[in-house]
């Protein structure tokens, strides 16, 4: 394999798989197969004395920048205009996305995001707003703030809503903060610092607790997935600040208990925070607050189709009860006869402080709006039911050839499988998501949650239609069969299609490469 100075690799690797027709090995005079491009990075393609635009030379200024001023130029590559549209348009073909193919990662909710919330989140007056802009010119903007808010309210039976954090961890980060707010001003600051999170909660949870100080305290697992409210009563005591559960939680199970575990917590003067990030599955069928929640964020980027992946932006509001509603951070939108107002400093209230500088993610706000206001009461509840119903189909139809470790109960929004089934094979859950790659498809969520060994959780969500989930699902019974019969080649080395192959993941973690340096001339000269 040929590295470039950078030591990544020039070609794809050798295309040696044993049932390969080797067709897939010629070797290409560009490194380009077909109609895949071999794309280098833009610092080798670009020159520092190369330029798509056409600019006056600058009027002579005198800088007073001192000794701050650059002494040597800033080295940044330069294409022409074909050249840099090149680039990034065979870049973002290698990307997979949402509109390229079915997306069944588990935890994450990859939904189609209509275009008409994207026409929406473009309209001059949501776009191009400014925070800093005078309120009474943007009082639209600050109507959906708080139109979206109440809707949020209203759909989780809460109280009140803060709308300024910018991601799911980001609100359990407000939520949690709010109810250490709420112990504080009860006087119990210094007594009350442990936080019950069960073990199958997403990461984050035990993450944002901490964070900020409590001590997690894990919850063991029911055998059956789900939460006992015996386990949590044995770990609540008057040290015990909240429980942060998932729900549906992250086996794709509605947990039956939660309003006798949310009694049990509030009886033990505890608040009760419900990571919400699923709520995609009970939109519209249940109320988050009519169980006994105190506080939840709801990842708009998961539930109400504004789009995520590689990185964001998300938006992660948080509905708080009746008795963490003092405790809402600023800034908030008040509503007073028609005119609104961005109230910055929630001075002479029990307001915890800010999240954010200004108000939180605009355009996705918009995009959340344009849905809900496109599916309506009705369209929202069944976006819930389909993403159920697709969820149960992949369990029913893999059931009979992938164990399922609570396959025998139906699931909420994801589907989710263990290794049991792998057994002997000579395959892993690693194995089998890599074979998927040649298939064409994203692999699932691998290895998560830990509760559940070598899992496979699969969340079609309610965007497919069931000529796609009959393909998927068509594909992972070709694969599972194969596996079976001991085709390991398939899986081993795959994927054999990819323009990489296996990549050490645990080498990139543990030493990323994030720097691109310029080689030596001379090592130019000899390549
Ligand atoms: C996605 C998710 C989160 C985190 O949300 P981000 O927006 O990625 O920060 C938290 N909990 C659960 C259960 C999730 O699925």
């Amino acid at each position: 394999m040929t590295m470039n100075t950078q030591g990544r690799p020039t070609t794809p690797a050798a295309h040696d798989a044993p049932h390969d027709d080797g067709a897939s090995a010629r070797k290409t005079f560009t490194g380009n197969r077909g109609l895949d491009m071999e794309e280098p990075l833009i610092f080798e393609i670009g020159r520092p004395d190369v330029t798509g635009v056409d600019l006056d030379a600058p009027l002579a200024v005198t800088p007073r920048l001192g000794a701050l001023a650059r002494k040597a130029p800033l080295d940044l590559p330069g294409l022409s205009e074909p050249e840099a549209v090149r680039h990034y348009v065979r870049l973002s073909r290698n990307n997979y996305a949402i509109d390229s193919g079915l997306y069944p990662l588990g935890s994450c909710t990859m939904k189609h995001n209509p275009r008409l919330n994207e026409k929406m989140a473009r309209l001059p007056g949501f776009g191009d707003a400014h925070p800093l802009q005078p309120q009474a010119t943007c009082q639209g903007a600050l109507e959906l703030i708080y139109t979206l808010g109440e809707w949020l309210c209203e759909l989780t039976a809460m109280k009140a809503v803060a709308m300024s954090p910018k991601a799911g961890a980001h609100g359990e980060l407000c939520g949690m903060m709010a109810i250490k707010a709420a112990i504080a001003a009860r006087g119990e600051g210094a007594t009350r610092n442990v936080v019950l999170v069960p073990d199958s909660a997403h990461g984050t949870n035990p993450a944002t607790a901490a964070l900020i100080g409590f001590t997690v305290r894990p919850v063991p697992a029911g055998e059956d997935g789900t939460v006992r409210p015996d386990a949590v009563k044995a770990a609540l005591g008057p040290d015990v600040a909240a429980i942060m559960l998932t729900n549906p939680n992250t086996c794709g199970l509605f947990e039956p208990a939660i309003v006798e575990i949310a009694e049990a917590v509030h009886a033990a003067g505890a608040y009760f925070y419900c990571d919400g990030a699923n709520f995609n599955a009970i939109v519209g069928k249940t109320k988050p607050g009519d169980l006994g929640v105190d506080a939840m964020h709801i990842n708009l980027h998961k539930t109400f189709s504004t789009p995520h992946g590689g990185g964001g932006p998300g938006a992660g509001p948080v509905v708080l009860s009746e008795r963490l509603a003092a405790f809402a951070p600023a800034p908030f939108v008040r509503k007073q006869d028609e005119t609104y107002a961005l109230v910055e400093h929630a001075k002479g209230t029990t307001s915890f402080g800010r999240m954010t500088a200004f108000h939180g993610q605009m355009g996705m706000f918009v995009r959340a709006m344009a849905y809900m206001l496109s599916h309506g009461a009705d369209g929202m509840r069944q976006a819930s039911e389909d993403a159920v119903l697709a969820a149960n189909y992949i369990r029913a139809s893999l059931g009979d050839l992938m164990s399922a470790p609570f396959g025998d109960r139906m699931c909420m929004h994801e589907a989710l499988f263990d290794d049991e089934w792998l057994k002997g094979t000579g395959v892993t859950t690693l194995d089998f998501a890599k074979a998927m790659i040649d298939e064409g498809y994203h692999p699932m969520t691998m290895y998560f949650p830990l509760v559940v060994h070598g899992a496979m959780l699969i969340e079609p969500t309610e965007s497919e239609s069931k000529a796609s989930l009959d393909l998927f699902i068509a594909t992972l019974r070709d694969l599972a069969m194969s596996a079976k019969k001991g085709e390991t080649d398939r899986f081993t080395g795959a994927p054999y299609l990819a323009p990489r192959r296996r990549l050490d993941e645990t080498r990139a973690a543990r030493n990323p490469v994030l720097k691109w340096t310029r080689p030596a001339p001379q090592a130019e000269a000899a390549e």
